[in-house]
This record gives structure tokens, C-alpha cells and sequence, in this order.
């Protein structure tokens, strides 16, 4: 049998060191997992977090140019630590977790914020606000085999070479592995998913011109430069 139409490519991340690609499958991502950036999205720092999915065929791979998205007027950055999954699992105990990892990497869950808040008020979905053409710029995968698993450790962003967001790994609400026992009682966790770990506070607009530059400790670094409109 053939396609009716062109077979696109799997969406896939590089791995840092190799000329290996990682094929991505699915994107989930955590939200409010930081007390701090609960509190400035207007909750107490007490709420359990939650996930939601982009596609993954929002990828940017390593970062770049990525262009204003259509139909807002607030669209904002979310530094992130991200997850790769390399081993199928279903209710994986946190303890266990770590097993089920291939390795980390820096991603921006862009956001159009004024969406995203429509979604809230009318108790609608969020994929407009958080998935969306290049929604998802990702630096290269760091292999576990060689960093290990960061449970600490800054992560942080510039705009335009002025910090706009500071923290630690280990400020998350629900560490890396307790996301994945979470998410794997709901889902079957499959090689290829990703996990976005979500944002630590800081959060904010961006616009065509404007320079990212996202970093984790011994993680890597991601750079995104914002274009105008398509
Ligand atoms: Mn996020």
C-alpha cells in the first residue's frame, strides 16, 4: 500500500554529541509546578499542577527563528526543563522512573497568554493558547548516559541579554519522576514522548526581534530569535 499523499517526517530532536536523531511521538507538559510562577499566574502556590499536550509537530529543534503566532497580542515564553522518554511504561513508580528517561533538554513552551485566558474563563480547552505552529522550540537531547539525572541545578532565560527568569530544578512541586508515576497512571508512556516540566516564574512577552536564550545547568542552552508574522 502507498500514501494517498507525502509521508511527512517524524518530528525529532538532535542528540547533543551524536549525529543521532531522537523521533518524538507525543509532548506532554506540566503546568503551574513552580510555587512562584503559581502565585504570578494569580493562584495561592498551594494547587496541585495538572498536563495538557502540544503536538509534537510543534517542534522547533534546536530553536532558531521562530515567527509571531496569528491572533494574539500576548505572546509569552516559558523556560522549561524537557524530558525524553526512551521506554514504554504504565503506572511506573517514581522510584522507578529514571529507568524509563533517555536524557533532558531545554525547551520554550511558548504561549499566547490572551488565549490561553479565554480557555480559562470559559472553561474551555487551552490547545489554542498552547499548541500552535511552532509552539515548541527544543534543544538538543543530553543523553542520561552522560549527565545523569538533574533534580538540580539553574535554569534561566535572557531576553535581549536581560535575565527574565532564574530558578532551581529543585523548586519544582512535582519532581521529574513523581510526573512521570502522575502522567503514567493516565497514559501508557511510549518511547519517543516528552515531557515539559514546566516554568519557573518570570514568565512574559515577547515580539518579532526579540532574542531568547534559555539555559539549564549541565543540561544545555536553547536560542530563539522571534520573526515577524507568516
Ligand atoms: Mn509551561
Amino acid at each position: 500500500m502507498t500514501y494517498a499523499i507525502d509521508l511527512w517526517t517524524a518530528p525529532a530532536l538532535p542528540i547533543a554529541g551524536t549525529s543521532e536523531l531522537f523521533p518524538v511521538r507525543r509532548v506532554f507538559c506540566v503546568g503551574r509546578n513552580y510555587v512562584e510562577h503559581q502565585k504570578e499566574m494569580g493562584g495561592d502556590g498551594r494547587e496541585q499542577p495538572f498536563f495538557f499536550i502540544k503536538s509534537a509537530h510543534a517542534l522547533v529543534p534546536q530553536g532558531g527563528s521562530v515567527h509571531y503566532p496569528p491572533k494574539t497580542a500576548n505572546y509569552h515564553y516559558e523556560t522549561e526543563m524537557v524530558v525524553a522518554i526512551a521506554r514504554r511504561g504504565r503506572r511506573i513508580a517514581a522510584r522507578n522512573a529514571n529507568e524509563h528517561i533517555f536524557g533532558y533538554a531545554v525547551g520554550l513552551d511558548m504561549t499566547r497568554r490572551d488565549l490561553q485566558q479565554i480557555g480559562k474563563d470559559k472553561g474551555r480547552p487551552w490547545d489554542f493558547g498552547k499548541d500552535f505552529d511552532e509552539a515548541a522550540p527544543c534543544g538538543a537531547l543530553a543523553p542520561a548516559a552522560r549527565i545523569g539525572h538533574p533534580a538540580k541545578g539553574a535554569i534561566w532565560l535572557t531576553v535581549n541579554g536581560k535575565e527574565r527568569q532564574r530558578a532551581d530544578l529543585a523548586d519544582m512541586i512535582w519532581s521529574v519522576p513523581e510526573q512521570i508515576e502522575y502522567l503514567s497512571q493516565y497514559y501508557t508512556l511510549e518511547p519517543g514522548d516528552l515531557i515539559f516540566s514546566g516554568t519557573p516564574a518570570g514568565v512574559g512577552p515577547v515580539n518579532p526581534g526579540d532574542q531568547l536564550h534559555a539555559g539549564i545547568d549541565g543540561v544545555g542552552e536553547l536560542k530563539v530569535t522571534i520573526a515577524p508574522p507568516l
